[in-house]
């Protein structure tokens, strides 16, 4: 007889892992699947940062989600004793009118969020790093800051093993089908049965959600360090924020104070400059005209930042075409599959209040959670003319 669970997780990175924790948590029996290792390279949830912020550019929809999730990664930190999240402060810089500086004011302004705007000058004050031209502004957010998404995973993963999940790692999903009145799922080795499915696939969800009908497009995006001329103690944590920059078209950078201590320099990356790849294609090599297309891109904003090239690492983003996510009972199999995934670049920040959306919706089929702007039939393809 194949072991019976009342949910599967399939995918055991960031959102996964969150959810087999939520999931155990509330006493459902948990089975995870996981492609590769334990906190592993090979998915979007490596690196060593990420960077969390309340102000939320995107939409201020988002915000209800973050304050959620800011207590659910504090609980994260205290039953794991973990290193999780460092509140360094936050600048998002630009324009008065771009993006990065308009969209967090509404924000802040909607939601009453602590945030100061900070003129060029004051900004050079503070933040002796930074050169912004006269006319670029800055939103200043101290509890902004940066998440460490290993140690968030490896927390996760510790929580629902504790909780008693089973968690099988180098064990992928073949295939599933409606079973019963839940589903069956097939690996290379076993067969399981459960009442609920949870499919959390990351760079894989055009593989693994073909009849989802959301057109995901995956992206190859490169992390740089680089060890800071003149010194690094300018930018070790307490006197550096993380920071995103948007310069005059709309391009944006973003990056983080020195956290590994003084030899292992301070990370810095494009948003958005991915080639469109696969999971099974993408090239990690690094390529040096790309590193010096950083570190010019740099000796503007952060000259001091792009001393001596130390590392670089690749990482995939699944995005879709309004780079909102996809949180959702499965449209096709509505009773028994939830979904998350399309994360597009900005997912890290919501992983435990998704894990906890996501024990919701398989547990009671709903969820008090704001999922509305990430419902799938908003990207669903338009019927084709009869
Ligand atoms: C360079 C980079 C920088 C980023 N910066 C930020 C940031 O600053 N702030 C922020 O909030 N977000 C950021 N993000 C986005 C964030 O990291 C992602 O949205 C998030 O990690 C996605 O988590 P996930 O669970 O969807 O994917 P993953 O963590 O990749 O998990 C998917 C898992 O599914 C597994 N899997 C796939 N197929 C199968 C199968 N058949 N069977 C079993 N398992 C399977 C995979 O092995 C993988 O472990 C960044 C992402 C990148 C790449």
């Amino acid at each position: 007889m194949s072991p019976t669970y009342d949910v599967i997780v399939i995918g055991l990175g960031g959102m996964g892992s969150a959810a087999a924790h939520h999931l155990s948590a509330g006493g459902a029996r948990v089975l995870g699947l996981e492609k590769f290792g334990p906190v592993h390279n090979r998915g979007s949830s490596h690196g060593g940062s990420r960077i969390t912020r309340q102000s939320y550019f995107e939409d201020p929809a988002y915000v209800p989600l973050l304050l959620r999730a800011y207590e659910l990664y504090d609980d994260l930190h205290r039953a794991t004793g973990r290193e999780i999240a460092i509140r360094s402060g936050g600048v998002m810089v630009g324009h008065p009118g771009s993006l990065a500086v308009s969209g967090s004011l509404q924000s802040a302004r909607q939601w009453d969020l602590p945030h100061e705007l900070l003129d060029a000058k004051e900004l050079r004050r503070r933040f002796p790093t930074f050169t912004p031209r006269d006319d670029e502004v800055a939103l200043y957010e101290r509890k902004a800051g940066l998440l460490r998404p290993e140690h968030t995973v490896a927390a996760h993963l510790q929580l629902a093993t504790r909780q008693g999940a089973d968690l099988h790692f180098e064990e992928p999903m073949t295939r599933w089908e409606p079973y019963r009145d839940g589903v069956r799922v097939h690996t290379a080795e076993n067969t399981y049965t459960a009442g609920q499915l949870v499919v959390c696939p990351g760079a894989w969800a055009p593989q693994l959600l073909t009849d989802l009908g959301v057109p995901f497009t995956i992206e190859r995006q490169v992390m740089y360090w680089f060890q800071p001329k003149n010194g690094v103690e300018p930018f070790l944590p307490g006197n550096h924020p993380i920071y995103i920059w948007e310069d005059s078209q709309g391009a944006q950078v973003y990056g983080f104070p020195a956290i590994d201590g003084p030899a292992l320099g301070a990370k810095v990356a494009f948003f958005s400059k991915g080639e469109v790849t696969t999971p099974e294609t993408i090239d990690r090599t690094v390529y040096d005209h790309e590193v010096q297309d950083m570190a010019d891109h740099m000796s503007r904003c952060i000259p001091d930042l792009p001393g001596t090239f130390l590392n670089a690492a690749t990482c995939m983003y699944s995005s879709t075409p309004d780079e909102n996510f996809v949180i959702a009972r499965h449209p096709a199999h509505p009773d028994s599959v939830t979904v998350a995934c399309g994360f597009s670049g900005h997912g890290f920040k919501f992983v435990p209040v998704v894990g906890e959306i996501l024990a919701d919706l398989a547990l009671t089929g709903t969820t008090e959670h704001p999922i509305g702007l990430f419902d799938p039939a908003r990207l669903a393809a338009a019927p084709a003319p009869a």
